[in-house]
């Protein structure tokens, strides 16, 4: 048997809670920017100039959208770790395994029951 822990350290925890917490503020900024920029192209213009933009606009709508799943990701694992249900499987309650969590923090299912998927 090897000693490898079943859950992660408190200060690895404290680490991956900035990780979180930087990633979230990151994407707040992302949104917001990608917000603004959006409102400046809707500038008047030539036929297919402005066809352009609506393509690029609803490709920026499509990435405002991903954003904020992954903040809602991201806010979701950080209220799970201050309610102490981080790292618990949400659909059989077992331990996720601390590799998974250090590499995709926002998980919120053990590899098994991700591969039911
Ligand atoms: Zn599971």
């Amino acid at each position: 048997m090897n000693t490898t822990p079943q859950s992660l350290r408190s200060n690895e925890m404290t680490i991956l809670e900035h990780r979180l917490e930087n990633e979230a503020e990151r994407l707040r900024d992302h949104i917001a920017s990608l917000k603004m920029f959006g409102l400046k192209e809707r500038l008047p213009g030539a036929a297919d100039v402005a066809a352009e933009r609506d393509e690029q606009l609803v490709r920026r709508r499509l990435t405002v959208r991903r954003a904020r799943r992954a903040l809602r990701r991201t806010e979701a694992a950080l209220r799970r770790m201050r309610d102490g249900t981080f790292g618990t499987c949400q659909r059989c309650g077992k331990p996720i395994d601390p590799d998974r969590l250090r590499v995709v923090p926002t998980a919120t299912t053990c590899v098994a029951c991700a591969d039911g998927d």
